[in-house]
């Protein structure tokens, strides 16, 4: 019998260990996901901030299980009808197929950042391990570069973070960057206190509304000494590369947009045929999908009735609570393999706590609130019993030890976040580049307006140029040298796609089509203009 369980979260990974456990001999049971790693979520803030070093916070997925067969693969396609699941693997991603008895989807859940204008283009986010590297990289990258800019408007922009969602990753993470940044800012002398700001903005009327009015009151006194500002009851309405527009009116200048709001459906599943609610799929309380026997949900990816749940009827995209269906399901499999009665999925939560940053926790345990220090070491002991292996929660509690011991490390790695192709929303009058600049890349207009006024030359002349969509700006000084001549400014409110100008130059320098395009449009368009003329002054 063939199970193949998909994704290697909570949810999957701890649905294959209890069937390790179990282990039939008439089983095969092999598990698929993307990373090779098991990531223990609620630490992703504590590994942006530096508290834990990456590769510290994750446990390899052939260690957890090595009596389950692992495969490093990107699924491609669920084929319910014909029983199969379609994945690319390896370097030259080949597509397989590969059958199955019982399907397991354990695939989560993903950012949704279509909600808002322009957030799918100029936010990070906090869901992986990528994730947290990156913003890690960014906002370090943002301190190297405030400390030594003499633009005003730039460096205000560069110390600004913002925040979206004030549940618990959004406050975990806004809590974890003050303490790293606090920590940081003594070594970068041109950067004073007051100028590092921090700003949360949560839609609802408390932060943690989850826990509660108590904690989220305490919360609020918390990040308020911190100097974090709060925009309670406030809407993210629009972002773009130098803003974030909230629903209050406010316009916050912003290099750094953190989003830790809204969920959808993997694409698999949605392009599935797999009933769905709320973005997750339909399960009975026995964690079978509904209309199907062999198809089985849980954790994030699934809406999963719970028995005995008085208060809510479906169970939380929780890891407390990804783990005990994982174990009902396991054992649901079994049992319908012997064909006898399946067992209801029945777990009422122990609490949940959070961390806000240094020595300072809250939470529910129980019927108990705790707050302050207190808090904070039962969320580390708690977390560390949560946490799977032995040699993971070893090298958090020596990471989490060091702390106390020596400063954080600083230290700004490649960031991962240098797409060479990427959109870039800019509103009407933000500068895109300025003359004198080094060439960046090549921008191509999606939509909207742009205008180019060429700086004067030695004969005082000055050029304007316009652009709309289609059209394009930024080949000439990365095909032919020397520094932007014109300063770019949006007429409107506009979109351009942006090829970073590495990748550009080595396409349009031997792609031919590319190349004798370029060949002709660069003398014709600006056979008014002599680049050494305008380079000479520099
Ligand atoms: C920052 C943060 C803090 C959190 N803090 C807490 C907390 O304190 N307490 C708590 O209980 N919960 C917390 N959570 C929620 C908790 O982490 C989730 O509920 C839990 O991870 C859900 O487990 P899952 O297995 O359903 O999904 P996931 O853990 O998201 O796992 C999905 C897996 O599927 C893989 N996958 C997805 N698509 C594909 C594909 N196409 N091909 C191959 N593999 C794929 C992914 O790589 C991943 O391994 C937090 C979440 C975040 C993001």
């Amino acid at each position: 019998m063939k199970i193949l369980i998909l994704g290697g979260g909570f949810g999957g990974v701890y649905c294959a260990k209890r069937l390790q456990q179990i282990k039939k001999s008439y089983m095969d049971v092999e598990l698929i996901s993307d990373n090779n790693y098991f990531i223990f979520q609620p630490l992703l803030p504590e590994v942006a901030s530096g508290t834990i070093s990456a590769s510290d916070a994750v446990t390899p997925i052939r260690q957890m299980l090595p009596n389950v067969k692992f495969r490093n693969a990107e699924i491609q396609y669920i084929d319910l009808k014909n029983k199969n699941i379609k994945i690319l693997q390896g370097f030259r991603r080949r597509q397989h197929k590969i059958d199955y008895d019982h399907l397991v989807i354990a695939l989560g859940q993903e950012c949704n950042l279509e909600i808002i204008p322009g957030l799918k283009h100029h936010s990070l986010t906090m869901r992986n391990l990528h994730d947290a590297y990156n913003v890690r990289n960014h906002i370090l990258q943002c301190l190297e570069l405030a400390d030594v800019t003499q633009d005003a408007k730039l460096k205000k922009r560069l110390l600004n973070m913002v925040v979206v969602g004030g549940g618990f990753s959004g406050v975990e993470t806004v809590g974890e960057l003050k303490e790293m940044t606090d920590r940081l800012l003594p070594f970068y002398k041109n950067i004073n206190e007051e100028e590092l700001k921090f700003f949360i903005v949560e839609y609802s009327k408390n932060l943690l509304p989850e826990l509660g009015n108590d904690i989220g009151d305490y919360t609020q006194k918390v990040f308020k000494k911190r100097k974090i500002k709060i925009y309670l009851k406030t809407a993210l309405k629009e972002v773009s590369k130098y803003n974030a527009i909230l629903s209050n009116g406010k316009t916050i200048e912003t290099n750094t947009l953190i989003s830790t709001i809204g969920s959808v459906a993997t694409k698999i599943v949605k392009k599935s045929s797999l009933p769905l609610k709320y973005g997750r799929i339909i399960t009975d309380e026995f964690l079978q999908v509904k209309g199907f026997s062999n198809v089985w949900a849980l954790g994030d990816a699934a809406i999963v009735p719970n028995s005995s749940n008085v208060k809510d009827e479906y169970s939380p995209p929780t890891a407390q609570f990804a783990v005990r269906q994982a174990k009902n399901l396991a054992k649901n499999i079994v049992l319908k393999s012997k064909s006898r009665n399946l067992r209801k999925f029945k777990y009422t939560s122990k609490g949940s706590l959070a961390s806000l940053g240094f020595k300072v926790g809250v939470g529910k345990v129980f019927f108990f609130t705790i707050k302050g220090l207190l808090g904070w070491i039962i969320w580390r002991a708690f977390y560390l019993t949560f946490i799977p292996s032995f040699s993971t929660k070893i090298r958090v509690l020596f990471n989490w030890i060091l702390e106390f011991f020596v400063p954080r490390k600083a230290v700004l790695t490649e960031s991962l976040n240098k797409k060479s192709v990427s959109y870039e929303v800019y509103k009407k009058g933000d500068i895109v580049f300025e003359e004198g600049m080094i060439a960046d890349g090549f921008y191509i207009v999606q939509t909207g307006e742009f205008e180019n006024i060429f700086r004067k030359t030695k004969n005082g002349k000055i050029f304007k140029k316009t652009y709309k969509v289609g059209s394009h700006f930024g080949s000439r000084v990365i095909l032919e040298g020397g520094r932007r001549t014109g300063t770019i400014t949006a007429k409107k409110n506009s979109i351009v796609l942006k090829i970073e100008r590495d990748s550009f130059k080595v396409l349009a320098e031997n792609f031919p089509v590319l190349n004798n395009y370029f060949n002709n449009y660069l003398p014709k368009t600006f056979k008014n203009l002599s680049l050494k003329e305008l380079n000479e002054n520099f």
